[in-house]
């Protein structure tokens, strides 16, 4: 029989180890291999390269299907953590976002009481909460006046417009006695931060009284 090349041999090994030749090219290099160790050695490196034995691959697999598995769990709380997170906000925002109602005439009112102390009425359907201040002495066109601020909040469950938790019809208006109010001349309605005015001097009174709407005085 004709001698085959070694060259010849080793380009055909890849497709040997594989399995995918001819019975005919399989017998021919079975029989090449019989007789030449250079092409021995050659097969022999090639299959301790491609060779993995069967415990490894089980390894390897369950090593793969772990670190997707503990991905997928990763991936699974961070979507309940998202979830819960979001709910929270939502949570957070219905129940404890406070925002100042608006000032209506028709919502509002402030009115002196027997003792002469001032109560301010609230005919929403509810509120979350209520700021009234102390009297604050406050110069308007150069005469001092003890003013008083007032202003309601709501937020999205607990207001005139959506009452979530209170699904309640109130009837008679909320009555909140303003403090320290008998010496009062004027009450206005709208949000209000004395820290503005008095620590960081970011706002002057004239500036405070300018956004806000005046509904009571003596
Ligand atoms: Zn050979």
């Amino acid at each position: 029989m004709k001698e085959i090349k070694c060259t010849i041999i080793q380009d055909i090994l890849p497709l040997y180890v594989d399995g995918v030749v001819s019975e005919d090219t399989k017998d021919m290099v079975n029989k090449h291999l019989q007789t030449c160790p250079a092409c021995q050695k050659e097969y022999e490196q090639m299959t301790q390269t491609l060779y993995v034995p069967v415990e490894n691959k089980v390894t390897l697999f369950n090593k793969i299907n772990k670190r997707w598995y503990r991905k997928k769990i990763i991936l699974i709380s961070t979507s309940v953590l998202t979830t819960a997170l979001l709910l929270l906000a939502v949570f957070s925002y219905v129940f404890h976002y406070e925002k100042t109602i608006p000032y209506e005439k028709k919502l509002f009112s402030v009115e002196q009481q027997e003792d002469g102390t001032l109560a301010t009425y609230y005919y929403g359907k509810s509120y979350a909460g209520v700021v009234a201040s102390h009297p604050m002495s406050i110069e308007i066109d150069g005469v001092t006046k003890n003013v008083s601020f007032v202003y309601f909040t709501e937020t999205i469950a607990d207001s005139p417009r959506r009452n979530l938790i209170n699904g309640e019809k109130q009837t008679e208006a909320y009555q909140i006695s303003l403090p320290d109010s008998r010496s009062v001349d004027a009450v206005y309605y709208g949000e209000f931060d004395f820290e503005k005015i008095v620590i960081t001097k970011e706002q002057t009174w004239e500036e405070l009284l300018q956004g806000k709407t005046l509904i009571w005085k003596k």
